[in-house]
């Protein structure tokens, strides 16, 4: 049961020294109930008031790291069930399922095509899911051929000597391995013990998955995943949803609180468009890994999308750094573009303008990180900010006197040009995708 402010303040030192960064002992303890600020902000609590407070105070659904370097990944640390209550932390990672009776090689070449980057996040599948088949020889070199090309690996195993032979071959790559089930979790958590890995855990429905889970508790790991793939897509939908439910619930039940693993190539075998249609509801409805058969162009702009906009704070836009960006070379003599920060817009225009292949300086001004037209209609973007960010950041460092705006606020370039004498403005298009013939048609004309 969560804590109340008073009940953690009545275990603060109660010297208000600040040096926590709130006012007061009883200010922080509240922010502490509130999971705004970690205990471990204040350097005096006592041990046996941190042992007291640390479990209670604790999130209801556990972070758990995977992977290492470049692949490492959170998964799990949730607190809120709806995205627009808060913000979903931890955005689903999608894992390619392999298997030694495959053409490993071809298959990772295959999912390898979608790498992408999409306003500042870059798009791949970050997770390979290895399925083990019988053969441990066979798994073992297929877990070689998996090992150090960058993705984190998840070891599909219920076989305790299996497992712990492809760990030998893995495990500095922190691998989970999805292995542990009612018959034989005791070996499977002296395994992952050893190799100092997650542990993935599965059960015949939510009880036995809850019981499983409750009894590795008890035997003292808590670095888990919950695989809730259920024989059916119901099944699977209602585990997984029921699971997120019970350890976000207002007395939350931390037995269920570990990121999850839904297997989509269990309940929807080799049929894309379902596979699609599904990791998009798995993306939304709390899959921390979503398993398919490969991943394509045709998986990969529905879902990172999807993926990009639920996994983003609302309360925060998104926003690229005012400045200038100098583009397919450009120098102080290249022509100037404005937009504004909204990180979208951003991307898309830079896009275009690299595609254009023309030197150009893309020039990004504080617009609150809204769009063109909004960021205009709520006074962002006007042509006092444009004329004020260019005398003060433009100016000393651009000598060419070209400046193209917006084509939506064509409305503006009298008053930018009122304001900026010597300047010369051009207005653009409407659309980003039309700068490429109008930059060149300018670049012909000799206007730029
Ligand atoms: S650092 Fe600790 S003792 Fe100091 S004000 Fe904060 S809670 Fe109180």
């Amino acid at each position: 049961m969560a804590l109340k402010g008073l009940d953690i303040f009545k275990l603060t030192p109660k010297t208000n020294c600040k040096e926590c960064g709130s006012p007061t002992c009883m200010a922080f303890a509240m922010k502490v109930a509130q999971g705004a600020v970690e205990l471990s902000k204040c350097p005096h609590m006592s041990a046996d008031a941190l042992a007291t407070l640390s479990e209670a105070t604790a999130p209801p659904m556990k972070s758990i790291k995977v992977g290492t370097g470049d692949a490492e990944y959170t998964l799990g640390g949730e607190t809120v069930l709806a995205r627009h209550e808060k913000t979903f932390v931890s955005k689903t990672r999608f894992a390619v399922k392999l298997s030694p009776d495959m053409d490993i090689d071809a298959a990772l070449a295959e999912s390898n095509k979608v790498d992408y980057e999409r306003i500042g996040e870059r798009m791949h599948a970050e997770m390979v899911y290895v399925e083990y088949t019988g053969d441990v020889a066979a798994y073992v070199e297929a877990v070689k051929k998996v090992t150090g090309i960058g993705k984190t690996i998840i070891l599909s195993c219920t076989d305790v000597e299996a497992a712990k032979a492809a760990l030998e071959v893995c495990k500095a790559e922190k691998p989970i391995l999805d292995g542990a089930n009612a018959s034989n979790y005791e070996a499977m958590v002296e395994v992952a013990k050893a190799a100092g890995v997650v542990l993935g855990v599965s059960g015949a429905d939510i009880n036995e998955l809850y019981d499983t889970t409750a009894a590795i508790e008890k035997l003292g790991y808590k670095d888990l995943v919950l695989n809730t793939t259920g024989a059916t897509i119901k099944e699977t939908f209602s585990t997984t949803v029921q699971v997120r439910r019970a350890c976000l619930a207002k007395n939350p039940d931390r037995t269920f609180g570990y990121p999850s693993i839904v297997n989509l190539c269990k309940i929807a075998p080799n049929d894309e468009p379902m596979q699609i249609s599904l990791a998009s509801v798995f993306v939304l409805k709390y899959g921390s890994i979503v398993v398919m058969d490969t991943m394509n162009y045709a998986r990969a702009l529905p879902l990172y999308g999807l993926r990009q906009n639920v996994f983003t704070d609302p309360q925060k836009p998104m926003k690229v750094e005012p400045g200038i960006y100098a583009l397919n070379g450009g120098d102080e003599n290249s022509v100037c573009l404005t937009t504004v920060d909204f990180a979208l817009t951003y991307f898309v225009v830079s896009g275009e303008l690299e595609r254009s292949g023309i030197p150009c300086n893309l020039i990004i001004n504080d617009a609150g990180g809204l769009s063109v037209l909004t960021a205009w209609a709520a006074g962002k973007l006007s042509s006092t900010s444009v004329s004020k960010f260019i005398q003060e950041t433009v100016e000393p460092k651009i000598k060419c006197r070209k400046l193209i705006i917006p084509g939506k606020v064509a409305v503006l370039k009298g008053d930018i040009e009122a304001k900026l004498p010597g300047w010369e403005v051009i207005v653009a298009p409407n659309e980003a995708v039309q700068l490429v013939k109008f930059l060149k048609d300018l670049k012909a004309n000799g206007e730029i």
